[in-house]
């Protein structure tokens, strides 16, 4: 058996090792973290998560709950944590983050085969008899970065934001009320009327406000975490259609549906932090208080944690990786999560998830040169993501969320011409197929000699 090394215990990593371990292999997994944080990382726990504390929609007729289902159904910790740690989202699945981190934290100390150690790794080098994971994220540190730049050339990069956190007791509650959309699920929300007047004015003050200054910044922000004040930037109502829409929301106390609604949602299980839905920033800590306090709800509000951006780094997956998530420079070096240029918690933990099942046929002796007969398929959304990284055209490579977009359509099954039953059939073929790829794992498993005494599969 080979041993196997994972650097980076976030998403990727954490879900890489549980993997790993729940199949019987030892697992030394390395993390800078606690002595040294990365700029976004604040808590000494794995699979912290820098932003926001929503997993996205539950919903299997959606891409990201589809994705969620996959995982779910390989054993995956971070949604066995993450089911356990649940706050009210309505559809969405969102966490007490302090707690899922712990959760996840305790879930691998119990697997007994995952040696954690606090170190800082700044190259690639490894012993030709260990398997080496990188699940470094995109903030992976300078050094680590560097020799990956030395080996396959400069890194891409994008800037992604983070919504400000406000405590509830600082806010207005005769300015809010609570509601899901639509009535949908309980009413989980606080919901921030705006009128017209009040709207227009906190759109001119976003426009207006002192920011960060960041370079080329315009050109590499990733379009679904838009700053809110670019979205106020690019039309008057662009915001209403976006992150302050309105629709599906009615106030009680005027029985109307408002002209915009600023949604909060609830950080942990407590209630005591309320995140501002959608809108990340890079105004300075002094706009924001400023902005922000033009919504009436928030005109006093205690700032937890200020909005902030940062450059993501991910490699050039098309050009890096073999399918499997395995580098084309060095054998038994592998990558996985956001540096691999999939994009978001549940996208990079999914890559993490089926990297760390790659990995442990490879340690247990599958050739790995045949990694590409075992890979997920693509009409998964886990495979399909998969295939994305390594396998699109490499010149303008873009990060890439779970969408119906990537996954390939089996024309046997795929007939339906109405969205709603193409997405029942779509759903329909990736449960096929993963429980045929599944049959196909648990019999090399068995040949391989791994497996069975954890339960993992
Ligand atoms: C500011 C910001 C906000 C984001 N907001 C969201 C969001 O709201 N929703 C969403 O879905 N996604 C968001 N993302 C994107 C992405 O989903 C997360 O970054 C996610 O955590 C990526 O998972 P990962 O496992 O690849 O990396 P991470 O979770 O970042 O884990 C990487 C780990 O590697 C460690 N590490 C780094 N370098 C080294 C080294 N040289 N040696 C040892 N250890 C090292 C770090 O300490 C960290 O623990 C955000 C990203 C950033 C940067």
């Amino acid at each position: 058996m080979q041993r196997v090394r994972i650097v980076g215990a976030g998403l990727a990593g954490s879900e890489a090792a549980w993997q790993l371990a729940r199949l019987g292999i030892p697992v030394e997994l390395i993390d800078i973290k606690p002595g040294k944080m990365t700029p976004a990382h604040k808590k000494p726990y794995p699979a912290e998560l820098v932003c926001s504390n929503s997993f996205k929609s539950d919903d299997p007729q959606t891409a990201s709950g589809l994705l969620k289902r996959e995982m779910r159904q390989l054993d995956s910790i971070i949604l066995a944590a993450a089911d356990q740690t649940r706050v009210p989202a309505g559809s969405a699945l969102a966490v007490d983050r302090d707690m899922f981190a712990r959760k996840v934290g305790a879930m691998l100390k119990a697997t007994g085969l995952i040696k954690y150690t606090e170190r800082e790794i700044c190259s690639l080098e490894v012993d030709p008899d260990t398997v080496l994971l990188l699940a470094t994220g995109p903030l992976t540190t300078d050094k680590l970065m560097s020799a990956m730049s030395e080996e396959w050339g400069e890194l891409l990069h994008f800037f992604d934001a983070a919504a400000p956190i406000v405590s509830f007791d600082s806010l207005d509650s005769s300015h809010y009320f609570t509601a899901s959309r639509y009535d949908r699920g309980s009413a989980d929300y606080l919901n921030c009327p705006l009128d017209h007047k009040t709207y227009l004015m906190f759109r001119s003050a976003l426009i207006e406000a002192e920011k960060t200054e960041i370079r080329e910044f315009d050109r590499k922000v990733f379009q679904n975490c838009q700053p809110i004040e670019s979205l106020a930037e690019k039309g008057e109502d662009t915001m209403r259609f976006g992150p302050l829409k309105p629709v599906g929301l009615i106030d009680p106390r005027t029985g109307k549906q408002p002209y915009a609604v600023l949604q909060l949602r609830r950080e942990q299980s407590t209630g005591e932090m309320y995140n501002l839905v959608g809108c990340q920033t890079r105004m300075t800590f002094a706009a924001q208080r400023e902005v922000f306090g033009i919504v009436p709800a928030l005109s006093q509000a205690e700032y937890l944690r200020y909005g902030v951006m940062h450059r993501n780094h991910y490699v050039r997956g098309p050009e890096v990786l073999d399918i499997g998530n395995r580098t084309k420079t060095r054998q038994n070096l592998f990558l996985a999560g956001q540096i691999t240029g999939v994009e978001g918690y549940m996208e990079s933990a999914a890559s993490g998830l089926i990297t760390g099942r790659m990995i442990a046929l490879i340690a247990a002796g599958y050739p790995a040169d045949r990694i590409g007969e075992i890979v997920l398929p693509p009409t998964t959304m886990m495979g399909a993501l998969s295939a994305y990284v390594s396998g699109t055209d490499s010149k303008d490579f873009q990060p890439m969320n779970a969408n119906f977009g990537i996954i390939q359509y089996d024309p046997d099954f795929i007939t339906a011409k109405r969205k709603q039953e193409r997405r029942a059939q779509l759903i329909a073929a990736s449960d096929l197929h993963l429980a045929s790829w599944r049959e196909c794992y648990q019999n090399l498993c068995k040949k391989y000699g791994i497996g069975y005494e954890n339960g993992g599969l």
